[in-house]
């Protein structure tokens, strides 16, 4: 019976991620965060590289001494030649 169908229905409705608003981290727009997002949280895949890039950009920014001496990172490219 279609009563039965329903229930199942209900059921992996229930089991599934709500749909919600929020707010995307990236460019602060409102935007939904559902299983037919597959960017969220963000609002669109630029948004989410965006962020990725950040990420990776934040990971590399370590604190080093290049800028005390830049001319010892010159490689003596005349021995090559
Ligand atoms: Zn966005």
């Amino acid at each position: 019976m279609p009563q039965e169908h329903l229930d199942d229905i209900n059921r992996a409705h229930m089991s599934s991620i709500p749909e919600r608003q929020i707010r995307c981290p990236q460019c602060k727009k409102d935007t939904i965060y559902s299983l037919d997002n597959p960017f969220r949280p963000f609002c669109s895949e630029r948004c989410r590289l965006i962020d990725l890039g950040e990420w990776a950009d934040e990971s590399f920014r370590v604190p080093t001494e290049d800028t005390e001496n830049p001319q010892n990172q010159h490689p003596s490219q005349d021995e090559e030649e």
